[in-house]
């Protein structure tokens, strides 16, 4: 498959991801990656004096959003570059956030749930649960999210380990689908995920996509920029996607005026 944009992208200054900026866009070139967006765990104020160890930390964020559009410029003729962030959905904070990342040169945004509530809880979506309250409140949060009207896209929208029954699971995720769907949200099938089998991407979760009817984008979740080399895995998603009959849109249209800067 022709892969030729990727809106998955992060930095060293998350903590977790190596590699220079420059270096994510010179392999993104060599693999024939036209579109190529940095969406870095996005810097976030928390009132509660909360230390979020996995994000660009805000005293980070000009340098991010300077770096990202030094190379934007300096690359034009290669690629296009567009600037974004992975953020959760915290429904207290959430107003204090968008007020406070919309002062940057802000293109879009990307949804990655990764904790349900509110941070400080610590309420991991990735840890195994059978709690239908927590399966619930995850769904709510998506559903939340996505009626900002803010996000390009949902990432790893199957990063739940819900162990419970299929019932409960099959229904708050049809909820989920329905939402996206409604809203023109696609969900992506995580590379990441698929290269490191992880829970996801999900064959339960994306059986009820594909009855859905969601369209899905392949994100490379890239914290490394030697992924964008390994071809194999995007044939895999390629072909998960297959599987499922699902279709995978190859590009997205940035949101038009996303911030009032
Ligand atoms: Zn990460
Ligand atoms: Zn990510």
């Amino acid at each position: 498959m022709k892969y030729t944009a990727n809106y998955h992208t992060h930095t060293y200054r998350c903590g977790h991801a190596r590699g220079e900026d420059r270096q994510y866009v010179e392999e993104a070139i060599q693999a024939g990656i036209k579109t190529l967006g940095f969406s870095d765990h996005a810097p976030m104020p928390f009132p509660s004096g909360h230390h979020s160890g996995h994000r660009v930390q805000m005293e980070d964020a000009y340098d991010y959003f300077y770096s990202i559009g030094e190379l934007k410029r300096e690359y034009a003729r290669d690629i296009t570059i567009h600037i974004g962030v992975e953020t959760e959905f915290y429904p207290d904070t959430f107003d204090l956030f968008w007020d406070y990342i919309s002062q940057f040169p802000l293109e879009y945004m990307i949804l990655g749930q990764h904790f349900i509530g509110r941070e400080e809880d610590f309420l991991y979506s990735g840890s195994p649960s059978s709690s239908e309250e927590k399966l619930v409140k995850f769904t709510n949060n998506i559903i939340d999210a996505i009626h900002t009207g803010k996000f390009l896209y949902i990432a790893h929208p199957d990063i739940l380990n819900y162990t419970g029954d299929y019932e409960p699971y099959h229904r708050e995720m049809t909820r989920l689908c329905q939402a996206a769907k409604d809203a023109g949200v696609p969900l992506e099938i995580n590379r990441l995920g698929y290269f490191e089998h992880r829970i996801y991407p999900s064959d339960r979760f994306f059986e009820i996509a594909a009855q859905v009817g969601n369209d899905v984008v392949i994100g490379s979740d890239a914290h490394s920029p030697d992924v964008f080399r390994d071809h194999a895995s995007i044939e895999g998603c390629a072909a998960f996607a297959k599987k499922h009959g699902l279709n995978i849109l190859p590009e997205l249209t940035m949101p038009k005026e996303f911030t009032k800067r």
